[in-house]
């Protein structure tokens, strides 16, 4: 366990990811399992997370940059790791000699990578931009030609062939089409020993109508969180692994009229009992969640006041001791309220959690 002298901490349920890998599992029982743990595991511990995931059935690791996976590898990780973004041509050499597999995103990087005078053979998987128009190649002229330029390399290994997919949590219709483009790209190519031929998120394989027969990325449900519940209603329970969990450093009343904060801007409209929280927007709890809830002994308390750096205040029901734990995310404030409260996703609220914040491991 990480020692840490702070009262601010994310607790993290090793038990509810594996409990998440099994659900997935139970759903998609015949797929390969890729564990998105890019950003530090979506804030809740890259190495921590993949070693009990992997544990529970995944067999391959996603990360967005090399150097994720490059500390994985270090963490003694030995499954396969692709990474989902751009690698620099400089550094294909050191994840070829690291057994990192990289995507293959655009015309101009395949054909210098083919000409690198490589020593290690590197395994590449192929993206295809089926309608998001982030990375990928887009025309089948592109993708056959590719494709068999990265085949004839004798350096280089096709593991993988993959698309992403940009409405899976919000229009179907253009889910099923990028699925439809998907398909038609590859129709022509020769797959028979490319292992890992992957299109599904979260969002995506959550929604059985959706099925595609081959790998799934799993990223935000491995964390136990469903993109969007209405959305995409389930029928099991994914449970959430991560609470952001602190403790009132000080408690005082104030008196009517008196104000709180940097800029003075909440003032109190009564004697008001308040009390201080250590976290503030240095731990990636933003100046956003001004006027938001926290729990304190199953009260909703009001953050008054901007945010600091490393603390801000809440108002209290009545005085609790100094020590009294305060829930930020966790039972009774899930995620998706926190990140609906602040006009975002849960994805974005999760990864903010900076690495000053220890994480917990239970
Ligand atoms: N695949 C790619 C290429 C991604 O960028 C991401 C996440 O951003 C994922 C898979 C995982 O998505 P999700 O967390 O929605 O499962």
């Amino acid at each position: 366990m990480q020692e840490y002298y702070r009262d601010t901490w994310a607790e993290i349920d090793l038990d509810a990811i594996t409990h998440n890998v099994k659900q997935i599992k139970d759903l998609h029982p015949t797929k390969e399992i890729f564990a998105v743990v890019k950003a530090n595991g979506y804030g809740h511990g890259d190495a921590e997370v993949s070693k009990v995931a992997i544990e529970a059935g995944v067999s391959c690791l996603a990360v967005s940059g090399l150097d994720e996976a490059l500390r994985l590898r270090n963490s003694g990780i030995e499954v396969p790791i692709l990474v989902l973004g751009m690698t620099r041509l400089k550094d294909v050499p050191l994840a070829a000699e690291n057994n990192i597999s990289l995507t293959a995103h655009d015309e101009m990087w395949i054909e210098h990578l083919v000409s690198l005078p490589l020593t290690t053979p590197v395994k590449v998987h192929l993206k295809i931009d089926s309608g998001m128009h982030r990375l990928g190649l887009m025309t089948e002229e592109q993708v056959q030609k590719n494709f068999n330029r990265l085949k004839m390399a004798p350096m280089v290994e096709v593991e993988g062939v993959f698309t992403h997919m940009a409405t899976a949590d919000s229009d179907k219709e253009y889910l099923g089409h990028q699925i439809e483009t998907f398909k038609h790209l590859i129709a022509s190519l020769d797959l028979s020993d490319v292992k890992y031929v992957h299109l599904e998120n979260t969002a995506t394989l959550l929604q059985k109508e959706f099925d595609f027969d081959h790998g799934i990325r799993l990223g935000l449900g491995l964390y136990g969180i469903n993109p969007d519940k209405e959305f995409i209603p389930i029928e099991f329970e994914l449970k959430p692994a991560l609470k952001l969990l602190s403790n009132l450093v000080q408690v005082k009343k104030i008196k009517k009229g008196d104000k709180v904060g940097y800029g003075a801007t909440y003032e109190a409209q009564e004697d008001e009992w308040i009390g201080v929280v250590p976290i503030g927007y240095a731990d990636g709890w933003t100046r956003s969640h001004q006027g938001r809830h926290v729990i304190v002994n199953g009260y909703e308390c009001e953050i008054i006041g901007r945010v600091c750096m490393d603390q801000m205040m809440i108002r209290l029901p009545k005085q609790f001791p100094m020590g009294t734990e305060v829930t930020l995310i966790g039972d009774g404030m899930p995620v998706e309220r926190v990140a609906a409260e602040v006009g975002t996703i849960s994805y974005e609220i999760l990864c903010l959690i900076s690495d000053r914040v220890p994480r917990v491991y239970k």
